[in-house]
């Protein structure tokens, strides 16, 4: 199953109605970080354009952790959480590169695993870690 199909199997699993601006919003997501303005424009161009539809199904999405919230620099994305091997719902790292302003993620369990297990966690049980990286290209 791709990574998706998985999305949907997930919605249609729970009794939720999969429905065709849903599967947009999901496809439009994929590999890809974007505020909620570009999401109503990639569904504009797909013909989908009642604002409070896409608001609610972003809502509906983020509640059953098939989308994310991140915030880099006051600016919200939304971003595809489950199956997605780079981050879980609750814990990822995003870097954004302040020349190119892309966002992209790092895949490396070892960091979380490095930090949940960290001394100064010890008597606490950790419900995400969110990590943003800002960085710039290096100058030669
Ligand atoms: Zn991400």
């Amino acid at each position: 199953m791709d990574l998706k199909e998985r999305y949907y199997h997930k919605i249609r699993t729970d009794k939720m109605r999969l429905t065709k601006s849903r599967k947009a919003m999901i496809e439009i997501l994929e590999n890809q970080h974007l505020t909620f303005k570009e999401i109503q424009k990639a569904l504009a161009a797909r013909g989908f354009y009642n604002v409070s539809t896409i608001y609610n199904n972003l809502e509906f999405l983020v509640e059953q952790k098939i989308v994310v919230e991140i915030y880099i620099n006051d600016t919200k994305y939304y971003d595809l959480a489950m199956g997605n091997p780079m981050h879980s719902a609750d814990s990822h790292i995003h870097i954004m590169n302040k020349d190119t302003n892309e966002i992209t993620e790092v895949n490396s369990p070892e960091i979380f695993d490095f930090l949940s297990n960290h001394q100064a966690f010890k008597h606490l049980d950790l419900e995400y870690i969110r990590i943003i990286i800002s960085a710039q290209n290096k100058k030669k």
